[in-house]
């Protein structure tokens, strides 16, 4: 079996992974790591929970602190050396947060920068000056108008989840933020789909890059158990209480489509005695902040999150994922249930479906490649003469990407406001659907026990 110290990393960094808990190199890690310290360019193709951040954060650490440029101590001032641009503010602390443990060992220093939070401190970061930053393109393109920062000695530039920062609209940043960077440089490019959008990036920014793919997401998700659960629109809130109380369940991350539907849902469970709490693009970053932290370590037991809030949402061993509406765009589907089963450990994701949402779920199981066990709970027996009726999609409210605290965890803008490559309206269809969910057999949810955390 591989280990770190065979994919060419120093002691430093090896004893600071190992302390972490790591011991064994996960596949993308196996194959970025020598590929990046070789010094070329890298066009991988890597879901989120694949080990990537590791994948490129070791490896720059490494070529970092070796040679002419390294830093002799932790304090000085220096230039930034590195930069990686992430799509959310959520993704961009926690990837500063890797580069900062697997750091800690070395001399090199990192900062991490992103909207909807005060400029000031961050002018100060930068004037100090850290070694590798990362930052959402909004709120560097800010620091670059002001003149706050001096992008002039990047050598090597990461575009981490580069499939999203496109959704987002940021290309026109990106292509701001490219143009003001030095010529020669290693650039790596991460994402978890190959869009004709992606290629021409890549073709643009790549030289001669070395390729990896590793398994997709969707392809590697067996570890999550996977369930529908058919229900009446109107009895989706009363569901989901019901499975969290009878469950016991503890620590569940649920979608919404939109963030008035997060917001209202929170409401219902925390009237049912669940401690719930929203994260969105409406919500303040220290807001965000609090809810993401509180459910990380155990003291809330429901976070609502809507689909590019929680991009970036990192927690080890996150048990149940719920998802309250089916997402518009299939792959947001793996990208949603992709929060659980990371890194190896089991997972459920739950979804709870009604007569709207066929459509939607045919598309996700056409994704797949599998159908999904459907699972009729006692007491929520859907309404098999129910009419489907339109989705109301996002689109039109946005995802508030728009710089400040109404970014939809982004740091930076999308100035269209619209995620204008996906569809408007999702069509409905009537009775009949591909599978009926009525057809699916009726199993009682055994309690367990009766109120764990959070319950009533
Ligand atoms: P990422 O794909 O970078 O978001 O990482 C997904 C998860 O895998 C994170 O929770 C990491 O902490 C974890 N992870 C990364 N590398 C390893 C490794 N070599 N062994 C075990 N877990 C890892």
């Amino acid at each position: 079996m591989t280990t770190f110290s065979e994919l060419g990393l120093s002691e430093c960094i090896v004893r600071a992974v190992s302390e972490h808990g790591y011991t064994t190199p996960t596949p993308i890690q196996q194959q970025a790591i020598p590929a990046v310290i070789k010094g070329g360019d890298l066009l991988a193709g890597a879901q989120t929970g694949t080990g990537k951040t590791a994948g490129f954060t070791l490896p720059i650490l490494e070529r970092l602190s070796k040679g002419a440029n390294a830093p002799k101590n932790k304090t000085d001032r220096r230039p930034i050396r590195a930069l990686v641009l992430t799509p959310t503010r959520e993704l961009a602390a926690q990837v500063e947060e890797s580069v900062s443990t697997y750091g800690k060992h070395t001399n090199l220093n990192s900062g991490v920068i992103f909207g909807g939070v005060g400029i000031n401190p961050q002018i100060k970061l930068l004037k100090n000056g850290v070694d590798i930053l990362v930052a959402t393109p909004g709120r560097l393109l800010d620091h670059k108008q002001q003149g706050t920062i001096d992008l002039s000695h990047i050598e090597i530039l990461v575009l981490d989840e580069a499939d999203r920062m496109l959704d987002m609209g940021f290309i026109h940043d990106i292509k701001k933020v490219l143009a003001v960077l030095p010529a020669k440089r290693q650039n790596l490019l991460f994402s978890a789909t190959f869009s004709d959008e992606i290629k021409t990036l890549a073709d643009r920014l790549l030289n001669n890059p070395a390729m990896i793919e590793v398994a997709r997401r969707n392809s590697t998700v067996e570890v999550i158990a996977q369930k529908v659960h058919p229900v009446d629109r109107d009895k989706k809130h009363p569901l989901l209480a019901h499975l969290i109380k009878t469950h016991s369940w503890n620590q569940v991350l649920v979608f919404t489509r939109t963030k008035h539907g997060a917001n209202k849902l929170v409401e219902q469970l925390i009237n049912d005695g669940i401690n719930s709490m929203a994260i969105h693009g409406n919500k303040s970053q220290s807001a965000r902040t609090k809810a993401l932290a509180e459910f990380k370590d155990g003291s809330l037991t429901v976070l609502v999150a809507t689909d590019i809030a929680a991009r970036g949402i990192d927690i080890d061993q996150l048990p149940h994922v719920v998802n309250f509406d089916l997402p518009n765009v299939p792959e947001d589907y793996v990208h949603r249930i992709g929060r659980t089963g990371r890194a190896g450990a089991t997972g459920e994701a739950v979804s709870l479906v009604c007569v709207d949402e066929f459509k939607l779920l045919a598309d996700i199981e056409k994704l797949i490649k599998r159908q999904l066990p459907q699972e009729i709970i006692d007491g929520f027996i859907p309404d098999p003469h129910a009419k489907a009726q339109p989705i109301q999609l996002r689109s039109f409210q946005g995802q508030g990407q728009g710089r400040g605290n109404s970014g939809g965890g982004a740091g930076g803008g999308n100035r269209s406001g619209n995620r204008p490559s996906r569809p408007a309206q999702a069509a409905p269809r009537e009775g009949n659907p591909a599978r009926s969910p009525v057809k699916a057999t009726v199993k009682q949810s055994t309690p367990r026990r009766s109120g764990g955390r959070g319950s009533a």
